[in-house]
């Protein structure tokens, strides 16, 4: 897929957060060329006054750590998430190093960090998150099945990708978590062996994505996944599964 890609600096980087126990977010690119057709995101557009379709723009916050350094000047203590809106480690972020940037100014702060992505490129980053004193890595993974995840994250890395992702972190010393949000179409215990061993923590995702997916549920036939009873069903096995290897959920 084609993906229009443009420099835009940003007025302000750090954002009050709304999610629970974060206290700011920093999206280093508004726009994300992973493309999950249940993203929540897309939002966004109506801010950024794009009209393109979500998943083929990126605008790269080209002065983000500079805005972050002055942001800093005033703050001085909390959490900061990375990112809430857009993927910190998606392809543009090989080229620019927007996030790696942010990082840096990060590390020399009080402020308590947390990055979440889909893609490896998070493992170029494990020499500086070793600076920080209290560094949370979270990988999102929705599905064991690469099948399941083609259809419903077409441009994101794929499964066993993440997991390798996980399991290198949690070897170099970083506290790793799964984020698993949306719950797709899964063998639970499957994603449970695959995850388990390389996760200190989890995170179930229990909103309901599914109305921005449901021709995609209707057109691979995962109607009974729609149901609410069998997706609770599956969040209690996964989560089962998932405490038999000491990660807290
Ligand atoms: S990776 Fe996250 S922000 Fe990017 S499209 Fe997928 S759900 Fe949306």
């Amino acid at each position: 897929m084609k993906v229009k890609i443009s420099e835009k600096p940003a007025k302000t980087i750090l954002t009050r957060s709304g999610i629970d126990e974060v206290d700011y977010c920093l999206n280093p690119y508004t726009g994300c060329f992973h493309g999950c057709i249940y993203c929540y995101a897309t939002f966004m557009k109506r801010f950024s006054g794009h009209m393109e379709p979500w998943g083929t723009f990126v605008d790269v916050k080209i002065n983000a750590h500079e805005i972050l350094e002055k942001q800093l000047s005033r703050i001085s203590t909390g959490s900061v998430m990375i990112s809430s809106v857009t993927d910190p480690y998606q392809p543009a972020e090989s080229r620019y190093r927007i996030t790696r940037k942010c990082l840096e100014v990060l590390a020399d702060s009080e402020l308590e960090v947390s990055v979440l992505t889909k893609s490896p490129l998070v493992l170029r980053d494990i020499d500086l998150f070793s600076r920080f004193g209290s560094m949370k890595v979270g990988v999102t993974v929705t599905t064991d099945d690469d099948r399941i995840r083609r259809i419903f994250e077409p441009n994101a890395p794929p499964v066993s990708a993440r997991i390798r992702a996980l399991r290198e972190l949690r070897e170099k010393g970083i506290y790793t978590y799964a984020f698993i949000g949306p719950v797709l179409p899964m063998e639970p215990e499957s994603l449970a062996r695959k995850l388990g061993p390389f996760i200190d923590a989890f995170i179930i995702d229990r909103m309901n994505y599914i109305s921005k997916s449901k021709r995609a549920y209707q057109k691979h036939g995962f109607q009974r996944w729609m149901d609410p009873g069998h997706s609770m069903s599956i969040v209690k096995r996964l989560e089962e599964a998932l405490e038999q290897y000491g990660s807290a959920g």
